[in-house]
């Protein structure tokens, strides 16, 4: 039952979202974006629909958890419905574990959103308003082509190689954001009843958590990943789980039942075959990611999103590469290792170019040969 609510909550969200641009369009409320907070709260003291957003999000995390996430969230319900499409076709990625999961979307949070605009506010102070209307909801959205690509990137494929909720668990810097309240919600799904450790619980959370491990180790879920939306509730055949509230004063509340800690690790992947480990390779793979995202963002348009979308499943592809005829093998890999380093040359000649005036004609030159896009604006 209450997975149906969720599901007419999510359509319920879109059919709004429909009318907020056939009907209202922008002269009444603007871009109802989480980005707002950042780029007109954070930065210049501007106070609109997407800041009162985030502001009523926040504090309703803080008592219910991150049902924003679960219950009406568009690239959340995207990802669920690509990974029952994979399901019906018989394709059952593992989820991915990896300390990436707490740390990458927190760093994208941080590089994108907060010192940038936090800096700027230093150095010109606010001047406060309330602006509504602001800014137009197209604003911060790319055009088709990439709009439709960041879909099908972050939306679909990266389920197929990450898992579930890949970009939830991966990128999501809003996620990252609402985690802080999440963490210290009042509601959460707590272990009420005899658990017979039947793993149900875990195979049916749609972001992957190991909700059978947390509930007999925590007595509660402390995945600040869990979006609230009851499915391990649902799923459990004991009816040993229910989302309740108790008193944060009476909790016993560690630090370390929300870190990535070495314990969680091994029971993870020892107790079953929902998930595949590459924390060994975390490393490698941060820097991969952050140098792959880096060389191609805000080339022919591509934003962040799809920028780390593209660079988590280039990754992906070169370190798993499973292609057993060498040739093809190394022929993929090298071709992913050249498409990056031809774009980070892009990057680099636009970037000295635009810092070098004298020498700019000559560098700028040279990259309108092998950058694809026309490049009248830097002519
Ligand atoms: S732990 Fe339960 S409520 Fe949280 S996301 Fe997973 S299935 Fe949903
Ligand atoms: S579904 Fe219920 S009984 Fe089964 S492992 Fe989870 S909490 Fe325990």
């Amino acid at each position: 039952m209450i997975q149906r609510f969720r599901i007419a909550s999510l359509i319920l969200i879109h059919i709004l979202i429909l009318l907020h641009i056939f009907y209202w369009g922008d002269s009444k409320i603007g871009s109802v974006d989480f980005q707002e907070f950042f780029h007109s709260f954070l930065k210049l003291g501007k106070i609109n629909a997407g800041v009162l957003l985030v502001i009523i999000s926040f504090v309703f995390t803080l008592i219910f958890g991150r049902f924003f996430c679960g219950w009406a969230c568009h690239f959340g319900a995207i990802q669920e419905l690509a990974w029952l499409a994979l399901k019906k076709m018989n394709i059952q990625p593992k989820t991915i574990d990896s300390k990436l999961v707490t740390f990458l979307p927190l760093f994208i949070l941080l590089h994108l959103y907060i010192i940038n605009n936090l800096f700027f506010a230093i150095n010109l102070p606010w001047e406060m308003s309330v602006k509504i209307n602001e800014p137009n909801i197209w604003e911060f959205l790319p055009g088709y082509i990439i709009g439709t690509l960041t879909f099908i990137v972050d939306g679909f494929l990266i389920i197929y190689f990450l898992g579930r909720k890949g970009f939830c668990r991966f990128i999501c810097p809003w996620g990252a954001f609402l985690k802080i309240p999440n963490s210290l919600a009042l509601f959460k799904v707590r272990k009420t009843g005899t658990c017979t450790n039947c793993h149900n619980c875990t195979a049916s959370c749609p972001v992957g958590i190991d909700v059978n491990y947390e509930i007999n180790n925590f007595k509660k879920v402390t995945n600040t990943n869990c979006t609230s939306c009851m499915m391990c509730i649902s799923g459990c055949p004991s009816s040993a789980l229910s989302y309740s509230y108790a008193n944060p004063l009476k909790e016993k509340v560690s630090l370390t039942d929300y870190l990535p800690t070495k314990d969680k690790i091994s029971e993870i992947n020892n107790k079953h075959d929902y998930f595949k480990s590459i924390r060994h390779l975390d490393w490698i793979y941060l820097l991969l990611i952050f140098v792959f995202a880096n060389s191609i963002t805000n080339l022919y348009g591509i934003g962040d999103f799809l920028a780390y979308g593209i660079a988590i499943i280039c990754s992906f592809i070169i370190i798993n590469n499973k292609i057993n005829l060498k040739i093809l093998k190394y022929t993929l890999n090298g071709l992913i290792l050249i498409f990056f380093i031809w774009h980070a040359l892009i990057k680099t000649n636009i970037y000295f170019g635009s810092h070098n005036y004298q020498g700019a004609p000559t560098i700028l030159e040279k990259t309108t040969r092998i950058y694809a896009e026309k490049m009248n604006l830097y002519r």
